[in-house]
């Protein structure tokens, strides 16, 4: 039998916001562990202000001279431009007759990348950094109309999904006038579908079965996660503790010695992730229901936020609470002391909460967040959803009666018990013949067949 040379080279572009890198660096970790030569591509502001801590990964930074747009919206079309201008002369700059580059692994919301990696003849994969439910929404919508089919009714029915009313679906499609760039590349995502090489998905098959099993009917995806830093899932492996690209500096020392002298379950760790942002009427609420549900708190106000909190919050809140600006989440997670999450449920917060058996309070804010939260509280019954008044404000009894709920009552115990099953299945998906370890496998053959 001719022997296949496993000698590949694979390029890795994740949009450069945190919830995107994580995973595409973790799994880019993992094709190095398993003899790829792996380089990222990012953008200098990312690779300058946070060097990357791997010596598995190489990095391939993108110089600019304008800092990138705040808004969501503009970056996104930003760094389509910088990358179109860039990508060639990297690949050309990476010329190896011994390590040839063969694919890109993009970020499936730069839906453009496919098009670049067949100019420069490479295939492409795309990488989902959601989950397998919120593509089959958006498959569903109209790009044309660019609306919800509704059709009168108050719940939308979609195949393979639990019935879902307005607040339960992703806001782009709700809100599509709101963002109109992340509204167009949502509703022309199906363009992965149809021209992607690969379709790798940050999810594993017994999280999502039904979704799964229906998008297999119509296409051949990959589930590959969850993939977090092995070593959460896997004591022994000490070495894979972290992403390795951050963009925030956690206070590692000051929530770690802090949950250490707090006593099993008793702590709600509390984060909205690195983009969303509340209201200043939200905060307050927030800050006086997680003050009256009487728990201990670990909250992560990013220091962007800090201003929002209310007068002397922070020395007020100090029996009982502990501000920082960011953490490291998966650590938390993982400490005994930590009873509940109190979630912005993006998709890395949700798997990462999954794989390491917390229960949530949910409270979604924007993007693919309502989904999460439908799936966390009906399907995965992990979760609770706080609920919102007519003027989407949550108020401190919500918050503070969510919050006992799951630390202290019986509904609680449910939820512990279903997160701990949960945990136990994403290990088995990753461990050593697992079906994203397996799906992994067989991506990695095909990479190494390319010619
Ligand atoms: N994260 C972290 N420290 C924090 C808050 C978040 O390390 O204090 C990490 C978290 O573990 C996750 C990512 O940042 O991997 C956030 O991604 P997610 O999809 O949950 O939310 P996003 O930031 O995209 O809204």
């Amino acid at each position: 039998m001719e022997e296949i040379p496993n000698k590949s080279h694979v390029l890795v572009l994740p949009f450069p916001v945190q919830g995107h890198i994580n995973p595409m660096v973790q799994f880019s970790k993992r094709l190095a562990s398993r003899g790829v030569k792996v380089t990222l591509i990012t953008i200098d502001s990312i690779s300058k202000s946070m060097p990357m801590n791997s010596n598995t990964i190489k990095i391939e930074s993108i110089p600019h001279d304008e800092a990138p747009p705040d808004s969501y919206d503009n970056f996104l079309e930003w760094f389509h431009v910088l990358v179109s201008k860039n990508l060639r002369q990297i690949v050309e700059k990476l010329y190896d007759l011994e390590y040839p580059v063969k694919v890109l692994v993009f970020d499936s919301i730069t839906t453009w990348a496919i098009d670049l990696a067949h100019q420069l003849g490479l295939k492409g994969a795309a990488f989902f950094t959601q989950s397998c439910a919120l593509s089959v929404i958006y498959y569903h919508m109209d790009p044309e109309k660019r609306k919800v089919p509704f059709d009168g009714n108050s719940v939308i029915e979609l195949p393979s999904l639990p019935l879902l009313e307005k607040k339960d679906l992703p806001s782009f499609v709700c809100q599509s006038d709101l963002y109109p760039s992340l509204a167009k590349l949502v509703f022309s995502r199906n363009i992965n579908f149809k021209n992607a090489d690969w379709l790798l998905y940050n999810s594993f098959d017994v999280l999502e079965k039904e979704v799964i099993d229906w998008i297999r009917t119509q296409y051949r995806i990959k589930t590959i996660g969850p993939i977090i830093p092995s070593m959460y899932l896997d004591k022994r492996l000490k070495d894979d503790k972290e992403y390795g690209l951050s963009l925030f500096k956690p206070n590692n020392e000051t929530c770690m010695k802090w949950l250490d002298s707090r006593e099993i379950g008793s702590v709600v760790y509390v984060s909205f992730g690195s983009l969303a942002n509340l209201g200043e009427q939200q905060m307050e609420e927030l800050a006086s229901g997680l003050m009256m549900s009487n728990c201990y708190f670990l909250w992560v106000v990013r220091a962007t936020e800090e201003n929002k909190l209310p007068n002397e919050f922070i020395s007020k809140a100090k029996e009982k609470g502990l501000i920082v600006n960011w953490c490291p989440q998966l650590d938390v997670l993982a400490h005994q002391a930590v009873g509940c999450f109190f979630t912005h449920c993006g998709w890395n917060s949700t798997l990462e909460a999954l794989s390491l058996g917390v229960p949530m309070v949910a409270m979604p804010q924007w993007s693919d967040q309502p989904t999460n939260a439908k799936f966390i509280c009906d399907v995965w019954q992990t979760g609770l959803r706080v609920k919102a008044r007519e003027n989407g404000v949550i108020t401190r009894e919500e918050v503070a009666s969510s919050l006992r709920e799951v630390m202290e009552e019986e509904k609680g115990v449910m939820l512990k018990k279903n997160a701990i099953k949960w945990k136990q299945l994403a290990k088995e998906a990753v461990d050593e013949g697992g079906s994203s370890d397996k799906n992994i496998e067989e991506f990695l053959k095909l990479v190494f067949a390319l010619d």
